[in-house]
This record gives structure tokens, C-alpha cells and sequence, in this order.
């Protein structure tokens, strides 16, 4: 039986569901909008929504100004539209501290990880404020190993570049083969862990990746963290 020097995890679609939390979240924000007077069929305001999600990125900074930019003056007319904006936001921002949560599996799962003997990390593509916020929201900070959470951001390397992955290694002094990734996305989590020599599981329960075909095959698949935990004490022997 080999055996793990370091545990890391991948957070997006991996830790929760990202797709299901976007779509909560950007539902809530339209319908609080048209509570605040957006004068706009709830089907439309939502597509635009997403257009402009698509279009300018999640990350980008005025998502519901561009919505009513589209929707036109008459969507708001009358009114004062910075209110219109901050309803969305409001109800956005309510809605990451009510459902961004880690899935029931996942709680129990690292929970358990947190009393073995084991570092437990994070390697996370995007904005370091905004993974760093997904981390703490979730709930699990306290079972994850402080010294080893890495944002590609502030890592200078992203995902898929195999340098991330070697540079975090290098930096806590770990063999590759001797550390294992889950993550959700083949060509983004798999692929590069593989090339570097680590141990791979994919996590596979839905998701924007989850019908995607990386290079290479993950040496485990599980679709729910208790099949990580039964993985971990049969072939890893925690
Ligand atoms: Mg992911």
C-alpha cells in the first residue's frame, strides 16, 4: 500500500456545486431588482444576465449595470437606477451567505481528513479575494492546513500550466508521488497532475467538465466524497 505525504483539493465544482450556487445567486439578484421597480419580463432580464456573464466574464465588476444598459432607459426610468443595481448586488452577496455551502459529503468527509495525520490544501484557479472568500464562506477552513492553500493568483502560475503544481510541491518540499489532487476539471486538474507525476482522482457529479475528456485518465474516479474516504483507507491506508 503506498502512502500520502499531502491531500490537496480543487474548490470550484469539486468542494460545491458552482453551477447550481451561480444560478441560485443570479436568480435571486434579478428578482430582488424587479421587487426594487426593473421593469422587465423576469425570462429576459434573467438571459440578459447571463449574456453579459458570458460576454464579460464572471469576474467583471458591473454585471447588473450592464443588464439594465441593455434592457434599455425605459426599464428604469422614473427611478433611480444605482437602487436598481444595489438590489441585485444585495440580494447576490444574501445569497452567498445562505447557500454557498459545501455539499453534506464533503463536510463530513474533510472533517474526518482533519483528525489524520495528513496536510490538507487547497490549489485554486482565479481572483485571490474572491477563491480566498469561497474558502472561508464554505465552512471547512478549520479542517484545511493553513500553510497550504494556493491561489494561482497570487502563485503567478494558472491552471493548466504544470508550474503550479510543481511550484506548490516545491514550496511545502513534497514528492509528487506522494501527494494526491482531486479536482473536477480533466484538462485543467487531471492532465497537468498527471504529467507531473501525482496521484489523481476526479471528481465527477455534474458540473460544466463533467461530460469532458482530458488527455490523460485519472488514476481514481469517485462522484461524492465518501468514495474519496473508502479510496483513502483501502489504497492509501488512512
Ligand atoms: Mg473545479
Amino acid at each position: 500500500m503506498s502512502s500520502l505525504d499531502a491531500i490537496f483539493f480543487d474548490i470550484d465544482d469539486t468542494l460545491f456545486s458552482t453551477s447550481v450556487f451561480a444560478d441560485q445567486a443570479r436568480r435571486a439578484a434579478i428578482d430582488a431588482m424587479l421587487r426594487a421597480g426593473l421593469r422587465a419580463e423576469r425570462d429576459v432580464a434573467l438571459r440578459e444576465l447571463q449574456d453579459v456573464i458570458a460576454e464579460f466574464s464572471s469576474n467583471y465588476g458591473n454585471h447588473f449595470d450592464k443588464v439594465l444598459d441593455r434592457l434599455g432607459n425605459e426599464s428604469w426610468e422614473g427611478q433611480n437606477r444605482a437602487v436598481i443595481v444595489a438590489a441585485g448586488v444585495v440580494a447576490y452577496h444574501d445569497t452567498k451567505w445562505s447557500k454557498l455551502k459545501v455539499w453534506d459529503d464533503v463536510y463530513e468527509v474533510l472533517k474526518w481528513l482533519a483528525e489524520q495525520p495528513i496536510p490538507r490544501g487547497i490549489i485554486s484557479a482565479g481572483i485571490t479575494i474572491k477563491q480566498a472568500e469561497k474558502v472561508v464562506r464554505l465552512g471547512v477552513l478549520e479542517f484545511l492546513t493553513p500553510s497550504a492553500i494556493f491561489f494561482t493568483d497570487q502563485v503567478g502560475f494558472s491552471k493548466p500550466n504544470p508550474k503550479l503544481y510543481r511550484r506548490v510541491l516545491e514550496h511545502l518540499d513534497l514528492e509528487p508521488a506522494r501527494c494526491l489532487y482531486v479536482g473536477d476539471n480533466p484538462t485543467h486538474d487531471i492532465d497537468p497532475c498527471n504529467d507531473e507525476g501525482w496521484n489523481t482522482v476526479r471528481i465527477r457529479r455534474g458540473g460544466r467538465y463533467s461530460t469532458v475528456d482530458g488527455r490523460t485518465k485519472p488514476d481514481h474516479e469517485i462522484s461524492d466524497f465518501f468514495q474519496l474516504r473508502k479510496l483513502l483507507q483501502n489504497e492509501f491506508g488512512l
